[in-house]
């Protein structure tokens, strides 16, 4: 054992960790990670892992009672809404979706941001009719559409929006004044900053960026909108069900909704969504700001369109991105290649990424360039 009572394993580990800028599974909080070791063996006492107890048992339903009240507390989310763990990725929320809300005119409203609102209106297709909004795609997702262009349809029984684009780098959080509801993928933007829930119909995000490992989908719903839709809806799909069985049609995602308790009890330490929000945008303003005043550097996106999560640069040699990205993974600097489809660096800057990562990030990117340019 050390001084400190860490055994030279155990430190050994948090010495080797590296800043990872994947963009999901992302970077964990440490101090969650080490909670999660110290108790993995035994829970509570109880002589099992969790992974190892039964969802029935009170251990997890208290655990599941216990994430949903520290996230509605977090997100001020009212009981007008349930709040739903579910399985499947954010991906099989782009069928859920439409099977359960597309009941009375069959129509929904899709704005288009970037590759992500692309596939969810892809997916919906296949359920009713839709209908795009607004798309920047012309333009190469650089921007979002300004409000007064989008042609929704009162109709609609839904309108889809993406807030933060994880491959373009893309974040809005304006949304035009409606009594249409208004359906939100925020899988890579929920509590990274302030949110109003009561200006959507349905929330829902993948939990691998900020909320905890991957595994579990969060979905909120105004209860209003959770009326029993058709019979042939698979069950586990169906939001009504599963509000009225507290997630558990089958066996939910234990694991990850109990690490994702640990991930709000962080949030809370660390001020709450609030905190968080003036840490990312700092982090992001000093990324982009550097981004800006180097020339061997550049961010397509438009200034007021940039999000605060996932930044995508390129270099200004392009036959330099392999030797960029294994000089950055021998400095401890992961998973910077950008999505295949837009090609060169993203960095994702979750909750969890400290800002001595940016800073780390910073110092190499400009070392990179002193050395190539
Ligand atoms: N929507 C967005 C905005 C995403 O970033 C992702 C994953 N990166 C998805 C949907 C798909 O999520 P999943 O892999 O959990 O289905």
């Amino acid at each position: 054992m050390q001084p400190d009572g860490e055994v030279p394993v155990v430190q050994a580990a948090r010495e080797a960790r590296a800043f990872n800028f994947c963009s999901g599974p992302a970077m964990l909080p440490e101090p969650v990670l080490q909670q999660i070791q110290s108790e993995f063996l035994n829970y509570r006492g109880l002589g099992a892992s969790v992974m190892e107890l039964s969802h029935r048992s009170d251990t997890l339903v208290g655990l599941f009672e216990e994430a949903e009240h520290r996230l509605r507390h977090l997100l001020s989310i009212s009981s007008d809404y349930a709040v739903l763990f579910l399985q499947g990725g954010a991906t099989l929320q782009f069928s859920a979706v439409p099977l359960n809300l597309m009941k009375v005119s069959g129509q929904a409203d899709y704005l288009l941001t970037g590759a992500w609102s692309e596939k969810a209106a892809n997916e919906a297709k296949r359920f009713g009719e839709v209908s795009i909004v607004a798309s920047d795609a012309e333009a190469g997702y650089r921007n979002v559409p300004a409000l007064e262009t989008w042609r929704c349809n009162p109709n609609a029984d839904y309108l889809h929006v993406t807030p933060n684009e994880t491959i373009h780098g893309v974040e809005f959080t304006f949304l035009p004044d409606t009594t249409v509801p208004v359906v939100a993928d925020m899988s890579s933007t929920i509590l990274s900053r302030p949110l109003d829930v009561s200006r959507f119909g349905l929330i829902y995000a993948g939990a691998q960026k900020n909320v905890g490992p991957v595994g579990l989908t969060l979905v909120i719903v105004r209860r209003d909108l959770l009326k029993a839709p058709e019979l042939s809806l698979p069950s586990l799909l169906r939001y009504d069900l599963q509000a009225q069985q507290a997630s558990m049609v089958n066996t939910p995602p234990t694991f990850s909704v109990y690490a994702a308790n640990l991930v709000f009890q962080w949030i809370e330490a660390q001020g709450g969504v609030e905190a968080m929000g003036r840490q990312n945008q700092g982090k992001a303003q000093k990324l982009y700001a550097f981004l800006d005043n180097n020339d061997f550097y550049h961010n397509p996106v438009a200034v007021n369109a940039r999000s605060w999560m996932n930044i995508p640069f390129v270099l200004a040699e392009e036959r330099l991105n392999q030797t960029f990205l294994r000089e950055a993974e021998a400095a401890r600097l992961l998973n910077l290649k950008g999505h295949r489809s837009v090609g060169g660096m993203r960095a994702s800057l979750y909750n969890a990424m400290p800002e001595a990562g940016v800073d780390a990030l910073i110092d190499f990117l400009q070392d990179f360039s002193q050395r190539r340019a």
